[in-house]
C-alpha cells in the first residue's frame, strides 16, 4: 500500500500531545510551523500516485505497490533507483528536506542485518525487527529516529542522576515494556513512529542494563509528549526567507512519561551486546541520503553565489572563478563518494547490499565537516549585500521603492526583483537562523563528528596500509598486523 498525502494528514490526527512555545496544538497540520514540511511530506506521498513520478517512487512487490524508499536494497540498481527518487523528490519541492523517511528507515535494515546477533542474544525479538522492516513496506509509515537523551552530567552514571536523563525500562508487564525518559527528534511531532534505541551510550562491563532497551514508539501512544523547538516558517515574509518558510524541519523533545512498548514492538531489551552491536551499524544505510542531501545543498550554493558573480559581472574574474571551483571539488567529492559507494557496494551479513562502508563514511565526514568553510565561500562570493538588502516590503511600498529598484537595477536582464530575490535566498540559504540551524543538523542530527570518524575507523580495512608498509621498511613478519 501506497498511503495518500490525505492519509498521512489524518494519522497526523491521532491526538498525538504536542507543544510548541508553550501552546498546546490540537492539530499539526494546521500549525504556521509544521504546516509547510507536513504539506510537503504529503506531496511526497500524492507524488506516488502521480503518474509523472509513480515509476521512479514506487514498485510492485507480493501483488502490491510499494515505497521505493522502503525497498530493502539486494542490487546496485536499488541504489540507483533511490538515488533518482530523491532527485526527482527535490526537483518538485525545489528545495533540500532531510528526515522524510528514507534517510532513518535505514537503521531498522541495520538491525535487520544483526538477527543472528539478537538471536543468540535473545531469540524472542528478533522476528520483531523483520516484522517491522516489512510493516514499514507494506504501510508506507513515515518512520524517524529516536537516539539522542538529555544525558544530563556525562561523568556519572545515569543510576547517579536523575535516572530520566537517559531512557530505561522501568517495568515489565503481559503487554510489553514500561520505558520512561526523553529523546531529541526531528520531525518526531509530524511523523507516524520511531525506532527508539539507546544513545552513543559508553557501556562499562555490565551485560545487562535497564537503558539497553530498543523498539518502535508510535507518536500517538499514551505518555508520550512532543515539544518542539519554536519553527522558522511563520517568524517573516516568504518573500525574505523562502526556505524557511517552506523547508524548515522541525526538532522535538520526545518525552516517555510512562509509555508501553508492546511485545511486538520490542527489538532489544536489557543485553547491552545487542544495544552495542546497532550502535556500531546504525548508519550503515542511512548515511547514504544523509549525505546525498549535501549534493544538493553544494548545487544551491554553486547556483546562489554562480548567479550573484553573473548578475554583478564577476564571473569574469580569474580569482572569483577559483572561488566557484573550490565549491565545485566540494560538490564532486560527495557526488563521488556516492557513487562510488554504490560501484563498490558490498554485501551485508543479512544478505543485503550495503553502500561501501569505508568510502560512505568517508563522504560523510567530507560532506559534513567541509560544509562551514564551503558556506562561508559561497557567502563571500554572493558578497556583502546578502546582510544589509532591505525587506521585500521596502522594494514594494513607500519612497523607499523608487531608491531600491534604482540601485538594485543592474542592466535590462537584472532588474530589482530578480537581484532582491536572488540576495533573500542566498541570506536564506547561508546566512539566516534556519541557515545556522541547518549547519548544526548536518553536523548533528545523524551523529557527532567524533561518531562520524569512528565509523570511518572501523569501517576501513587497514590491513591494506600495514602490509604496505610491513613490506616498504622490511618489518619481521612477527609484527602483529591486528587492530
Ligand atoms: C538540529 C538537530 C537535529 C537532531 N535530530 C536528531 C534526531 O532526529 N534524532 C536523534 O536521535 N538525535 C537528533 N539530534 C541529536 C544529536 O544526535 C545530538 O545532538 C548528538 O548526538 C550530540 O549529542 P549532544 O547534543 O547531547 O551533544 P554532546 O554529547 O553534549 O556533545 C558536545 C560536544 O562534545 C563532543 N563529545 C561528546 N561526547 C564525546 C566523546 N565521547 N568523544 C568525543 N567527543 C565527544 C561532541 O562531539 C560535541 O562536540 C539532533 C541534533 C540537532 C542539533
Amino acid at each position: 500500500m501506497i498511503r495518500t498525502g490525505e492519509q498521512y494528514r489524518d494519522g497526523l490526527r491521532d491526538g498525538r500531545e504536542v507543544w510548541v512555545d508553550g501552546e498546546h496544538v490540537r492539530d499539526v497540520t494546521q500549525h504556521p510551523a509544521m504546516q509547510p514540511i507536513i504539506d510537503i511530506r504529503a506531496r511526497m506521498y500524492d507524488m506516488q500516485h502521480d503518474k509523472t513520478h509513480a515509476e521512479t517512487l514506487t514498485y510492485r512487490e507480493n501483488n502490491g505497490i510499494h515505497s521505493i524508499f522502503n525497498r530493502l536494497p539486494r542490487e546496485q540498481q536499488d541504489w540507483h533507483d533511490k538515488w533518482k527518487a530523491v532527485d526527482t523528490v527535490m526537483g518538485d519541492i525545489e528545495g533540500v528536506v532531510t528526515r522524510v523517511g528514507d534517510e532513518t528507515v535505514g537503521e531498522m535494515w541495520s538491525l535487520y542485518d544483526g538477527q543472528d546477533v539478537l538471536n543468540e542474544i535473545d531469540p524472542q525479538f528478533s522476528k520483531n525487527i523483520a516484522n517491522h522492516v516489512q510493516g514499514v513496506i507494506e504501510t508506507d509509515v513515515f518512520h524517524v529516529s529516536a537516539n539522542t537523551d538529555p544525558k544530563g552530567d556525562r561523568s556519572k552514571p545515569p543510576q547517579e542522576q536523575d535516572p530520566d536523563m537517559m531512557v530505561h525500562v522501568v517495568k515489565e508487564t503481559d503487554k510489553g515494556i514500561i520505558v520512561r525518559g526523553a529523546k531529541y527528534e526531528t520531525a518526531a511531532g509530524y511523523a507516524d513512529q520511531a525506532f527508539l534505541k539507546p544513545t552513543v551510550g559508553a557501556w562499562t562491563n555490565e551485560k545487562l542494563s535497564d537503558y539497553a532497551v530498543g523498539g518502535i514508539i508510535k507518536m500517538g501512544a499514551p505518555g508520550v509528549k512532543l515539544i518542539a523547538r519554536s519553527g522558522f516558517a511563520g517568524r517573516a515574509s516568504k518573500e525574505d526567507y523562502p526556505l524557511a518558510n517552506k523547508f524548515d524541519e522541525v526538532d522535538f523533545l520526545m518525552v516517555l512519561d510512562d509509555v508501553l512498548i508492546p511485545w511486538e514492538d520490542v527489538f532489544f531489551y536489557r543485553h547491552t551486546r545487542a544495544a552495542a552491536y546497532i550502535r556500531g551499524t546504525l548508519h550503515r544505510y542511512s548515511a547514504f541520503p544523509y549525505t546525498l542531501r549535501l549534493l544538493y545543498v553544494a548545487d544551491m550554493m554553486i547556483g546562489a553565489a554562480l548567479w550573484n558573480a553573473k548578475q554583478t559581472g564577476l564571473d569574469k574574474l580569474q580569482a572569483v572563478r577559483e572561488k566557484l571551483a573550490d565549491l565545485v571539488c566540494y560538490r564532486e567529492g560527495i557526488n563521488a563518494h556516492l557513487t562510488a559507494s554504490i560501484a563498490l557496494a558490498q554485501k551485508s551479513p543479512g544478505g543485503l547490499l550495503m553502500p561501501h562502508q569505508s568510502i560512505l563514511y568517508a563522504g560523510r565526514i567530507h560532506a559534513c565537516a567541509n560544509l562551514p568553510q564551503m558556506m562561508h565561500i559561497a557567502r563571500e562570493l554572493c558578497g556583502g549585500q546578502i546582510c544589509v538588502t532591505p525587506s521585500a516590503a521596502a522594494f514594494s511600498n513607500g519612497d523607499s521603492k523608487d531608491w531600491l529598484t534604482k540601485f538594485y537595477s543592474l542592466n535590462d536582464a537584472w532588474q530589482a526583483e530578480d537581484r532582491r530575490k536572488l540576495l533573500a535566498f542566498a541570506r536564506d540559504l547561508l546566512n539566516s537562523d534556519y541557515a545556522n540551524h541547518r549547519l548544526t543538523f548536518v553536523q548533528f542530527a545523524q551523529a557527532p563528528h567524533f561518531n562520524h570518524l569512528a565509523a570511518v575507523y572501523n569501517a576501513f580495512d587497514f590491513s591494506g596500509p600495514l602490509d604496505f608498509v610491513r613490506r616498504s621498511a622490511n618489518l619481521s613478519e612477527r609484527v602483529n598486523g591486528s587492530l
